[in-house]
């Protein structure tokens, strides 16, 4: 049977932090589904359109690979695209925290999706949505942290 995992996030925007997660996905499961979600904690800068259209071009070539945006909860969306894995990335200590927290709710909310975490590369540790907004809010060079262009600030 097809391994698939979902790969979820608010990946606003995807970097090349996420680009290395998905690699190491897509060695250990046979479909890997980028799942573009709201973090509640968070305030989306971009649409959610145009960051399935960003990831969607990345993948191209890739069909193991789908983009999909969902609401709810992530392991409802898991059990609806017949996801028993779910991959989370790990750069430290506090994402780590964080994540574990995450995981646990989940597991207790549907014990068949396992939560899988992969290590952040060297290098990509200090790669964050956050730190690629903050340097695109102003006009500073964010393409060592980004594998395409993003749109004229302010976003439309
Ligand atoms: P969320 O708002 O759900 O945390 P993010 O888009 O910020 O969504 O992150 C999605 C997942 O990718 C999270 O598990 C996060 O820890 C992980 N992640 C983000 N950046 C990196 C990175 N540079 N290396 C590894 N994992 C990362």
């Amino acid at each position: 049977m097809d391994k698939t995992a979902v790969f979820a996030g608010s990946f606003c925007p995807f970097t090349k932090g996420h680009e290395d997660i998905v690699r190491k996905a897509l060695a250990l499961f046979d479909k890997v589904i980028i799942a573009i979600g709201h973090n509640f904690n968070k305030k989306d800068l971009f649409s959610v359109e145009d960051r399935q259209d960003w990831i969607e071009k990345l993948y191209l070539d890739v069909p193991a690979v789908n983009v999909l945006p969902y609401t709810g909860l992530t392991v409802d969306f898991c059990k609806k695209v017949g996801a028993n894995y779910l991959v989370r990335g790990l750069r430290n200590p506090l994402d780590f925290m964080q994540e574990q927290e995450l995981a646990q709710v989940n597991w207790r909310l549907n014990p068949d999706v396992e939560t899988v975490f992969l290590l952040a590369s060297p290098g990509y540790e200090i790669v964050s949505s956050s730190l690629v907004r903050e340097l695109w809010s102003h006009g500073a060079d964010y393409s060592p942290y980004v594998s395409y262009k993003l749109p004229e600030f302010p976003a439309k």
